[in-house]
């Protein structure tokens, strides 16, 4: 049988439910072989994921960087996975940290935003919510919900709240600087649902071609934000460019409904990712 290989979830350091403990516990249970840590923009999970691994799983460490492409105004976020890079690399870290204070900053612009409305949501509370993990509007959501204002996070993510109204940019990584510095701490850079479009703007395929050139690794087909034909136009898009493909479930534990394992990847994409790779694949 071939390996279940979900390269792409989400823990409480940053916007998932479940802790980097729980999540490799999870990813046991739901019979996977292999799971990568893709936290936002921090590698806060690495450690204590590792120490936890069940025996029989395999843990692949990432993140999952918040980008933006500014050849068009306004610039259209992104996200980029970015896999087995060196954790400790200087130039990749100082980024990181700069992203994860502009969420901050962002997140508490939002909030200032609400409360002007008369709306019953405090800073403290959401920081309280991440826990000290990286903080996204899904904390922000959780507040709304907390506060009786929506029902669930999918509504909090409607166009009269984060996902239009309460919506402010933050200072993302330009992203052919993303793709460089992955690569520079030997990591694997992979695309994000490039095509989903139910998450807002997408970029053109010229724009995956000039990233495929300057190191791009892949691209993730199999998400649930891609409709069949846009899947089928990512794998299309990938063999063209010479790029492996992934699918991947991005789990957030009970910020969204989908599961452990709900798409997964081939063992050959996986094994471009671990080769290409500095940082080994962790065992149980
Ligand atoms: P942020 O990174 O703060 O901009 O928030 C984006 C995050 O919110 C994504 O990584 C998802 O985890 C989550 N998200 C985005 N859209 C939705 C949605 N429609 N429903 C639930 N969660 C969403
Ligand atoms: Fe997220
Ligand atoms: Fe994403
Ligand atoms: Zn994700």
């Amino acid at each position: 049988m071939s390996p279940r290989i979900d390269p792409h979830a989400h823990s409480t350091a940053s916007d998932g439910t479940l802790t980097p403990v729980e999540l490799v516990r999870a990813a046991a249970q739901a019979g996977l072989d292999v799971v990568a840590i893709t936290d936002h923009d921090t590698t806060a999970g690495w450690d204590p994921a590792v120490r936890a691994l069940p025996p029989g799983l395999r843990l692949v460490r990432g993140a999952e960087l918040s980008c933006r492409w500014y050849g068009e105004e306004p610039a259209v976020p992104l996200h980029l996975l970015a896999y087995l890079f060196d954790p400790a690399d200087p130039d990749l870290t100082a980024e990181l940290a700069r992203v994860r204070l502009a969420r901050e900053q962002r997140g508490e612009r939002i909030v200032r935003l609400l409360q002007a409305d008369g709306i019953d949501v405090s800073w403290p509370e959401v920081l309280a919510g991440a826990a000290g993990g990286t903080v996204g509007r899904p904390h922000i959501a959780r507040a709304l919900i907390r506060a009786g204002l929506v029902a669930t996070t999918t509504e909090a993510f409607g166009p009269d709240w984060l996902g239009e109204r309460y919506r402010l940019p933050k200072e993302d990584i330009e992203v052919f600087q993303a793709v460089r510095l992955v690569r520079a701490a030997g990591g694997v850079p992979v695309f994000a649902h490039p095509r989903a479009t139910r998450r807002g703007r997408i970029v053109p395929d010229e724009l995956i071609a000039d990233l495929a050139a300057a190191g791009l690794a892949g691209l993730e087909a199999d998400h649930e934000d891609h409709s069949p034909a846009e899947r089928a136009h990512v794998r299309a898009l990938a063999a063209d460019l010479g790029l492996l493909v992934t699918g991947s479930s991005d789990f957030h534990g009970a910020h969204k409904t989908v599961r452990l394992g709900a798409f997964t990847t081939g063992v050959e994409a996986y094994e471009r990712i671990v080769a290409a790779g500095v940082t080994e694949v962790a065992s149980g």
